[in-house]
């Protein structure tokens, strides 16, 4: 917490608005907007889950309809194409981002239209807070006119060129979950790209009442929409981003320095100078056969909690059975890597034991 959150709770209890109404919830909206700008239209939901159904839902994915997933993620970006029952065609990472492969993706997009149907959209991932290969994933989408949904649960604060995480999709996601870089506690946000589609969104998060007096419903709503005091945390969480966005990738300059002579270790770096991470974890692939195991359990000899990366979707039993299109280098990675402290509260001297741990 970075001091006014608590400000911002006291007013919404004061003012007795603790519902999904709110100054909070207008001024934590207001904030983001202003600080994607003018083309990022923001709705505030109960969780970045409930943001990816809602894209789902906007771009009509329906029963049966081909939805693009990135494998490597955690499982809250596929499973709102479940919810639709609709059908997922993973895709494999590339080693520069470890994010969607634009090889396999139009490989992925030939096969589904061989089968006699377009993919509905394309749900690329912003791994650990890293950008995907923006520009290739992008042309790819609109030669063949299939929409993007940005899943920058993790990713607020990164940039590409420049430009903020959070403006490339068709439709953008931002998780405020508590283990995300600011928290609501639990939440999220969409983006969506015009005045119209946040108005959809909203009917959309609020039950889909029809426009008159009491209760008619035409079509399927959700209870998804933000309360007003876990928008007041998330209003003073944003006075606290970039500092965090700072401390983030100071862990990250740690680690560097920490692994720099050691040639066992290879740690998860931007490709170039056009890719801005905001690191929200740092993490390593063990080389030479070491394996991931043992060095997890000689930090934890030590109380140092470490965690494996994401095991893909395409190797969960939950997936079993739909498409996967790439050379697993998703399942490379997670047989071989290891995500590192990362919280912005890091001190000296957990930095100092950590770094014993890894030299020896
Ligand atoms: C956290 C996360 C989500 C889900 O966000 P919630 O707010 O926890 O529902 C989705 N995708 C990715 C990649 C995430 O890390």
């Amino acid at each position: 917490m970075g001091g006014n959150e608590l400000r911002y709770v006291h007013q919404a209890l004061d003012t007795n608005w603790i519902s999904q109404y709110g100054s909070n919830i207008d001024e934590f909206e207001n904030s983001l907007e202003n600080y994607f700008g003018s083309s990022s239209h923001v709705t505030v939901l109960s969780s970045g889950t409930a943001a990816i159904h809602l894209a789902l839902r906007m771009l009509n994915v329906e029963k049966g309809d081909f939805v693009i997933c990135q494998s490597f993620t955690f499982v809250a970006t596929a499973n709102p194409i479940l919810y639709l029952n609709a059908v997922p065609v993973f895709v494999d990472s590339e080693s520069q981002t470890w994010n969607m492969c634009p090889e396999a993706l139009e490989d992925a997009i030939k096969y589904c239209i061989q089968q006699g149907k377009k993919p509905k959209a394309i749900i690329v991932v912003l791994s650990y807070g890293m950008p995907f290969m923006v520009e290739e994933i992008l042309q790819i989408s609109k030669k063949y006119e299939i929409p993007i949904i940005e899943d920058s649960a993790e990713a607020l604060g990164s940039k590409y060129k420049d430009r903020l995480c959070g403006t490339f999709g068709d439709f953008s996601v931002i998780s405020f979950n508590g283990n995300k870089i600011i928290t609501t506690g639990g939440g999220g946000t969409l983006i969506s790209r015009n005045a119209e589609d946040k108005i959809r969104a909203l009917f959309l998060a609020t039950q889909a009442k029809d426009d008159m007096e009491f209760y008619g419903h035409s079509e399927i709503g959700y209870n998804y929409r933000m309360d007003n005091v876990a928008a007041g945390i998330g209003r003073g969480q944003m006075d606290t981003l970039e500092e965090k966005i700072m401390q983030r990738r100071k862990n990250h300059d740690f680690y560097q320095d920490a692994v720099k002579n050691n040639e066992n270790i290879e740690l998860f770096s931007e490709p170039d100078s056009n890719f801005f991470s905001n690191y929200w974890l740092n993490t390593i692939i063990l080389k030479n056969g070491l394996a991931k195991e043992n060095l997890r359990t000689r930090f934890s000899q030590e109380n140092i909690e470490t965690r494996y990366l994401w095991k893909p979707m395409h190797l969960q039993p939950l997936f079993q059975g739909y498409k996967f299109f790439g050379n697993n280098l998703s399942g490379t990675l997670f047989e071989t890597g290891l995500c590192l402290p990362s919280g912005t509260n890091l001190t000296d001297e957990n930095r100092s034991r950590i770094s014993e741990v890894l030299q020896k």
